[in-house]
């Protein structure tokens, strides 16, 4: 595929990034690596424009790619610093994983539906972003290969909190994750104190879609 980023984009990227900073936002960092990552690039051709409004909008496989302030506040609340070795779980689209490697971070991103895994994998690669190491698998069992990890983000919208990612979790790390019963979850940031001492904060209500178990091979 052709990608093109033209002085259009730039301009309407700078103006989103004006809204998300309006809306809170001031870790510089991550304003720039939002004004940098072509948003579009991660939307069908046909509704490019969309990539530049602050919305959820819907990708492949039922899914969607998280609003642009949604993804901005996870990572601010994830304090990430360059060399962190962060595990997201629901790669979707693959953008907050792109976010989260311009902020130096050493980035793994687990997906569940196959087909989306595989499309964005190979995406990722088309666009430059060979360093972001993507796995398919279910986002509960985490990866235990490349444990322990610095920080965890959970971009599906979880009703429990899996034992098995604070386990994965360094003595000192952050989780954040959307977590509730309802359709709207809590924003919830972890913070590992030692191995039985979790210290537990609420930031916010946000929609996400579900954070399912197993997999989807189709
Ligand atoms: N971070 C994504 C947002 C994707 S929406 C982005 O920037 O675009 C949430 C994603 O989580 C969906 O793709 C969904 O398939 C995936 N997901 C849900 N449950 C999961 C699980 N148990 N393991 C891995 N991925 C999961």
């Amino acid at each position: 595929m052709n990608y093109t980023d033209s002085y259009r984009h730039k301009g309407l990227r700078k103006k989103l990034v004006e809204l998300v900073k309006s809306k809170g936002i001031n870790d510089d960092r991550i304003l720039q690596a939002i004004l940098k990552i072509p948003r579009h690039y991660f939307l069908d051709a046909a509704f490019a424009d969309w990539a530049y409004r602050d919305v959820a909008f819907p990708i492949d496989a039922d899914q969607t790619i998280s609003q642009p302030y949604t993804v901005a506040f996870q990572t601010e609340l994830l304090d990430v610093k360059p060399k962190d070795k962060i595990l997201e779980i629901g790669t979707g689209s693959g953008y907050q994983a792109t976010v989260l490697i311009e902020l130096g971070a050493k980035v793994y991103t687990i997906e569940r539906q196959k087909k989306l895994f595989e499309k964005t994998s190979k995406f990722l690669a088309e666009i430059g972003y060979n360093s972001i190491r993507t796995f398919f698998g279910d986002g509960y069992l985490g990866l235990p290969r490349y444990a322990p990890f610095d920080k965890i983000i959970i971009t599906a919208g979880a009703n429990n909190i899996p034992k098995e990612l604070l386990k994965q979790l360094k003595i000192g790390g952050i989780m954040v994750i959307p977590y509730g019963n309802g359709d709207v979850k809590d924003m919830i940031k972890l913070i590992k104190i030692d191995a039985k001492n979790i210290r537990r904060e609420k930031h916010g209500k946000f929609r996400f879609v579900p954070f399912k178990t197993g997999v989807e091979n189709k």
